[in-house]
C-alpha cells in the first residue's frame, strides 16, 4: 500500500476510521484501525511491535482489524474488527507510561474500539490500559476476567472438529479418530486432553522435545518427528503450532480427510485451499475453527461487566453450528469452505445491519 493511496485501500475494503495517536512527550506513537462497528463495537488486541516504517505499521493495523471483523461475525459474536498497534520495541520496559497513554486514547473513543491483547502486549499491560478506560475486552482474572482462554480455543476446535466428521464420515462422533496433533503448546495439549477424554486415537508432534515427552507420557499416545507429520495416514489433520503449513509442498502429501486446527493463516495462499478441495479433504476454516478463545473471552462485555464461565462455555459449543452453517454456504454457492466463511461473516453484517437501522441504541453497550 502506498500512502498516497490509504483512502482507496479503506474505501476498498471498507474500514470506518484509522486514529494515529501520538505524545511527543512520552515518546508515543500508535495506530488504532477500526474496520466496523456494524455488529457492535470494534475489537481487537493490542500489538506492539518495532515495524520498518510508519506505514508497514498502519497496514498490519488495519490487515488485523478486518481480519477480527470477520473473526466474530462468523463466530456470531456482537462485535465489530479493530486493532491497535504500538511502534516501539516490544521489550520496551516503562510499560506503565506506554499502556496508560494508549489507555487514555482508547478511552477518548467512548467505547467505539475495546482493546485486548496480543503479540508483545501482556496481561499486566491490560491492567495499565484498564486504569485509563473501561472499554477493555481481556483483563487478568483479579480485575474480573475470564481467565485462561486457550483451553476454550481447543474447545471450540473439537466442535469444528466434530461438525466436519459430520459433514464427512456422517458421524460426529471422534471417538477412534485417527487424529495427528502438530503443536503441543496451549491449545495443543488442552485439545489432546479433551480428545483423548473422547478416546480419540491421538498421533503427536512438536519441536520441544520435553513437551512431546510430557503429553506422551500423560496421555499414552504415539509421536511422530516434526517433518513427518504430513505423511501420517489419518483421519484429521490438526495443526496447533504455525500459519502457513497448508501449501505447494504439503498438500500432496497430506493422507487425511479433514484439516482442523487452531493455527491462524494455515492456508499460506487462497489458492491452497481450493487445493485442499480437488484433493477431496475437507477444510475447517482457520478463524471459525479458532475462535473460542475470542468468543469465550468476550463474555464479560455482555454480562454487564461480569463474567460467567458456563455461558461463555456455552457460546463456544455453538461453533459446531456455525460449521453446519458454513458448510450449507459451501454446498448453496458451490465455493471451498475458505471462501464461504467470509460469505458467512458478511452475510450476517449484512443482515444485522438491517436491523440495526430501527435501533435507537446498541445492545449491550448503551
Ligand atoms: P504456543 O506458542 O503455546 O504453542 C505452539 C506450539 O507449536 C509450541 O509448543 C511450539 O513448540 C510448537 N511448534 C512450533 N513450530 C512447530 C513445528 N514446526 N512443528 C511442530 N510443532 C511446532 O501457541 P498456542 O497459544 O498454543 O497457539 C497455537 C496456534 O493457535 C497459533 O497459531 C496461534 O496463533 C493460534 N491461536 C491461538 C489461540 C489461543 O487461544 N491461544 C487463539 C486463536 C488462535
Amino acid at each position: 500500500m502506498q500512502q498516497s493511496k490509504l483512502f482507496d485501500y479503506m474505501g476498498k475494503y471498507k474500514y470506518e476510521n484509522l486514529f494515529l495517536c501520538q505524545d511527543e512527550e512520552v515518546d508515543f506513537k500508535a495506530v488504532i484501525a477500526i474496520h466496523s462497528t456494524a455488529l457492535g463495537p470494534a475489537t481487537g488486541g493490542t500489538r506492539m511491535w518495532k515495524y520498518d516504517s510508519e506505514l508497514d505499521a498502519i497496514e498490519d493495523a488495519m490487515r488485523l482489524a478486518r481480519g477480527m471483523t470477520y473473526k466474530y461475525a462468523a463466530a456470531g459474536v456482537n462485535l465489530g474488527g479493530g486493532k491497535a498497534v504500538i511502534l516501539a520495541d516490544p521489550k520496551r520496559p516503562d510499560r506503565e507510561v506506554v499502556f496508560r497513554t494508549l489507555g487514555k486514547f482508547i478511552n477518548r473513543l467512548g467505547g467505539k474500539f475495546y482493546a485486548g491483547e496480543d503479540v508483545g502486549t501482556t496481561l499486566n499491560d491490560m491492567e495499565y490500559m484498564f486504569m485509563e478506560t473501561p472499554y477493555m475486552i481481556t483483563l487478568p482474572e483479579y480485575l474480573g476476567g475470564i481467565g485462561p482462554i486457550s483451553p476454550m480455543t481447543a474447545f471450540g476446535v473439537v466442535q469444528a472438529m466434530r461438525a466436519s466428521a459430520k459433514e464427512v464420515f456422517g458421524s460426529d462422533n471422534l471417538k477412534g479418530k485417527k487424529i495427528a496433533v502438530q503443536g503441543l503448546g496451549s491449545v495443543g495439549s488442552s485439545a489432546v486432553e479433551q480428545l483423548a477424554e473422547i478416546g480419540a486415537n491421538l498421533l503427536v508432534t512438536d519441536i520441544e522435545e520435553p513437551r512431546v515427552n510430557d503429553i506422551v507420557k500423560r496421555f499414552k499416545v504415539e509421536n511422530v518427528s516434526p517433518e513427518s507429520i504430513y505423511d501420517v495416514d489419518c483421519d484429521i489433520f490438526a495443526p496447533f503450532a504455525l500459519g502457513g503449513i497448508i501449501n505447494g509442498d504439503t498438500i500432496p502429501r497430506l493422507k487425511c480427510k479433514i484439516v482442523c486446527g487452531s493455527a491462524n493463516n494455515q492456508l499460506k495462499e487462497e489458492r491452497h485451499g481450493d487445493m485442499l478441495e480437488k484433493r477431496g479433504i475437507f477444510y475447517a476454516p482457520d478463524y471459525v475453527a479458532n475462535s473460542g478463545g475470542a468468543i469465550y473471552d468476550s463474555d464479560r462485555i455482555f454480562g454487564g461487566g461480569v463474567v460467567n464461565k458456563e455461558r461463555a462455555k456455552a457460546k463456544v459449543a455453538r461453533i459446531y453450528q456455525r460449521m453446519e452453517e458454513l458448510i450449507k454456504i459451501a454446498k448453496r454457492d458451490k465455493v471451498p469452505t475458505y471462501k464461504a466463511a467470509d460469505v458467512m461473516a458478511e452475510e450476517r453484517i449484512a443482515a444485522i445491519a438491517k436491523v440495526k437501522r430501527h435501533w435507537e441504541t446498541m445492545r449491550p453497550f448503551d
